[in-house]
């Protein structure tokens, strides 16, 4: 056995033991109506004292996303939420998503305050690639270019040549490949197939997923079609091969919004974190959104596509946040320094291409 192929089954093997610690997040039940609007204003009112400002993952509850909205914050992607962030004159983020995200705002704002409402929000591509095992990796195949995507931990990051996001992946790896680059993928193997398939490029795979969208199911998706033919099918392509195939359009959060709001179909099925549709409702409210089925948690959940660590992020724990000041992300500086090449290269490259039409 390679060095590869053993680090690929010690990956696959750890894929298990992520998906358990996934399904034993607890998330806390919504608060009632009335106390949901004290804990809005009491959060909006802090916001304002302390100088700080939201920016939210478009999976996080619909609260904190209305909260963003309506004091002057964020909410977008992480390409988006860490663009926004650096631009913002405020001292202090809030980062409401999964710990990454939190950790590349800083990376990109060394000199802010960087705060999340927990941060026990992980997620399953961050742990399926630990720094020690991926060096190794990298060490074994010196002369690839090494691209991980957004969701890697800042040491990752920092062994890395590029950092992309799903709505710059492909662009990325095929520029790369147009200079006759080979690369090393990580850590998701269907979005890394995914532009496998669309560049044409020659890439190495680490073996991560993501357990929301790796539960996706295209049988049960093709079934849900036949019974709304009018509907469009909208995909991330971090969901399986056989679930991509029965997209209309395959993109990232900010690119499925956009069609849902731009396609003629008065209807669409969307296989993504089921946290987009508050903002999907807004760009397209005439629309109906149904949920891509999803194996879920239990036999007889058929659309539970919401991350769990996502869903940790609360109105209670953001307010706590702002009161006590607890939650800081702190990176090594040296770290975040040579992080920081990686993603600065995203950046300019996004800078440069941004005005081009999205692909779909
Ligand atoms: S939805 Fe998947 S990729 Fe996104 S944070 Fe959760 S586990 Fe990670």
């Amino acid at each position: 056995m390679s060095s590869t192929d053993t680090l690929a089954t010690a990956t696959a093997v750890e894929h298990d033991q992520i998906c358990k610690m996934a399904d034993a997040v607890v998330v806390p039940p919504a608060p009632e109506k009335n106390r949901r609007d004290e804990l809005f204003a009491r959060a909006k009112q802090l916001l304002k004292e302390k100088n700080a400002v939201l920016v939210a993952h478009y999976y996080t509850d619909a609260d904190l996303q209305r909260l963003a909205d309506e004091t002057g914050g964020y909410v977008s992607d992480s390409l988006d939420m860490a663009r926004f962030g650096h631009e913002h004159p405020a001292s202090t983020l809030v980062v409401a998503g999964v710990r990454f995200m939190g950790e590349t705002a800083k990376i990109l704002n060394p000199e802010k305050r960087i705060l999340m409402p927990t941060l026990e929000a992980e997620c399953s591509l961050d742990l399926s690639c630990p720094i020690e095992a991926f060096s190794e990796f990298c060490d074994a195949h010196p002369d690839r270019t090494v691209v991980v995507y957004a969701n890697t931990s800042a040491a990752v990051k920092a062994r890395a040549d590029w950092v992309v996001t799903s709505s710059i992946a492909t662009e990325v790896i095929a520029h790369l490949h147009a200079q006759g680059k080979s690369i090393i993928w990580a850590p998701d193997k269907y979005l890394g197939n995914y532009v496998q398939t669309v560049t044409g490029a020659d890439m190495l795979m680490w073996q991560g997923s993501c357990v929301v969208h790796e539960r996706f199911k295209a049988h049960a998706l093709a079934s849900l079609k036949q019974k709304h033919p009018e509907a469009a099918v909208l995909v991330h392509p971090e969901s399986p091969a056989d679930v991509v195939e029965l997209a209309d359009v395959v993109g990232s959060t900010t690119a499925l919004i956009k069609a849902a709001q731009q396609m003629d179909n008065p209807a669409f099925i969307v296989a993504t974190d089921n946290g987009i549709f508050y903002k999907m409702q807004q760009a397209a409210p005439d629309k109906t959104f149904y949920e891509a089925p999803n194996a879920g948690i239990g036999a007889n959940c058929e659309s539970c596509a919401h991350c769990p660590w996502m869903a940790i992020n609360t109105l209670e724990n953001l307010i706590s946040t702002l009161e006590t000041g607890d939650n800081e992300v702190h990176v090594d500086p040296e770290t975040g320094k040579q992080a920081m090449v990686a993603l600065q290269r995203m950046l300019d490259f996004s800078a440069a291409t941004r005005n081009k039409p999205v692909k779909n």
